[in-house]
């Protein structure tokens, strides 16, 4: 039986730490900006990417080495040696206290460091803490830990870019996290704590807002950006400090141990380091993401980039999938109003395209209700490839 930490108990705001990798890979898609044997400081710039992509550690470049990614790709690397000297240039100006840059300045800054949300001209900033995986609380351990200048970094944002209103969304059973921001919330007074139902649809903005709108906290038509904690702390790290991101919290869930941890490593760390960490390697197959929309992954030798935040090992004891039975339940809940067993079916017909696969948001619904046991969101997000390549 799975006997995962549940929200409510005060654990899930541990955080553990492994900062300190041998190797860091960093994924190249056009041709590296160092070589071999080249020395690199923390944030230089080794990669780019379409984007400029720093490095997380200070050392020596080893090399190119060709890894499976996450979508069990094969993917070249850029190696570099950890000398844990933690050497780093200071590359931007940045100003002591937050509250001191003017608009222009911060907005600057905060495109200079890569940070894409729109701020400027907005009715509602509202922040998230629910996690996209109903057994990850890596949002809330943040904000927990980091109550005070999180809710500092907001309130500069607010006051200096004037924005109208702001939400902090926490789910009602997360008590010891709403403890903790009431703590502080009395100095910040265009703040607001929104508690709202463990409703699972809410783990994306598009809903969580709906909900909003719905229970008249935001009103309809108004400009909204919604973002997560995460983004909020590496914001107060580049402006007060002057750093690039170069940790990600992640969060560990196994159903073999009962257990969840959260845990700070280095970006580009590699995940088998992890596994033999955590002593994690018997008899597990790898998720990434949560159980019901997470992919299987195929090798542990995954690396931890920006957009991975939760990986999910479970016993292989998958479950037995058998013929469909038309009873409808998949489009039935569908929070997308799609046809998943329609999607399946015409997986290799042109049709698909019509079937409106961009709306699906991989909540993974369809495939947990389905009686037949059928991996439907699987299939969806198969479709969604073979449309992209029809576009090619
Ligand atoms: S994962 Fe399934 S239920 Fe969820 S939006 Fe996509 S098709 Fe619909
Ligand atoms: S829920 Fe499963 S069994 Fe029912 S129609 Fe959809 S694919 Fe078929």
């Amino acid at each position: 039986m799975t006997t995962y930490i549940e929200s409510g108990s005060k654990n899930i705001y541990d955080i553990k730490e492994n900062l300190k990798p041998k190797f860091i890979y960093i994924p190249i898609y056009n041709n590296p900006l160092v070589k071999k044997g080249d020395y690199v400081y923390i944030n230089d710039v080794v990669v780019n990417n379409n984007i400029p992509i720093r490095s997380s550690i200070s050392g020596y470049v080893k090399g190119i080495l060709n890894l499976k990614n996450i979508n069990n790709e094969l993917e070249n690397y850029l190696v570099i040696e950890n000398d844990y000297r933690e050497q780093k240039r200071n590359i931007l100006k940045i100003k002591n206290d937050i509250y001191s840059y003017n608009k222009n300045e911060l907005l600057d800054l905060l495109k200079e460091y890569g940070f894409n949300l729109i701020l400027n001209d907005i009715d509602y900033l509202i922040i998230s803490t629910i996690d996209n995986n109903r057994y990850t609380f890596v949002q809330k351990a943040i904000l927990y830990n980091n109550c005070e200048i999180i809710l500092e970094t907001i309130d500069a944002l607010i006051n200096i870019i004037n924005i109208s209103k702001c939400f902090i969304i926490v789910n009602d059973r997360d008590t010891y996290l709403k403890k903790e921001i009431n703590k502080y919330l009395g100095s910040y007074l265009n703040i607001t704590l929104v508690s709202i139902p463990n409703i699972y649809l809410t783990m994306w903005n598009k809903y969580l807002n709906r909900y909003l709108i719905k229970k008249r906290i935001i009103k309809k038509n108004k400009k909204i950006t919604t973002c997560n904690v995460e983004i909020i702390n590496y914001m107060y790290r580049a402006l007060k400090f002057g750093e690039f991101a170069t940790e990600k919290i992640i969060s560990l869930n196994s159903n073999k141990y009962g257990s969840n941890v959260n845990i700070n490593v280095k970006l580009y760390s590699n995940l088998n380091d992890l596994i033999t960490l955590f002593n994690l390697n018997n008899d597990i197959s790898l998720i990434n993401g949560g159980t019901l929309t997470g992919s299987k992954i195929k090798s542990k030798n995954i690396i931890i980039t920006k957009d991975i935040t939760g990986i999910s090992f479970v016993k292989n004891d998958f479950k037995q999938t058998t013929k469909c039975i038309n009873c409808g339940l998949c489009s039935k809940v569908c929070p997308e109003k799609l046809h998943p067993k329609l999607i399946m079916e015409n997986i290799d017909n042109k049709c698909i395209n019509k079937m409106h696969l961009d709306k699906c948001i991989n909540c993974g619904l369809c495939s947990y209700y389905c009686p037949s046991k059928i991996e439907l969101n699987e299939y969806v997000k198969l479709a969604k490839k073979k449309i992209t390549n029809y576009e090619k």
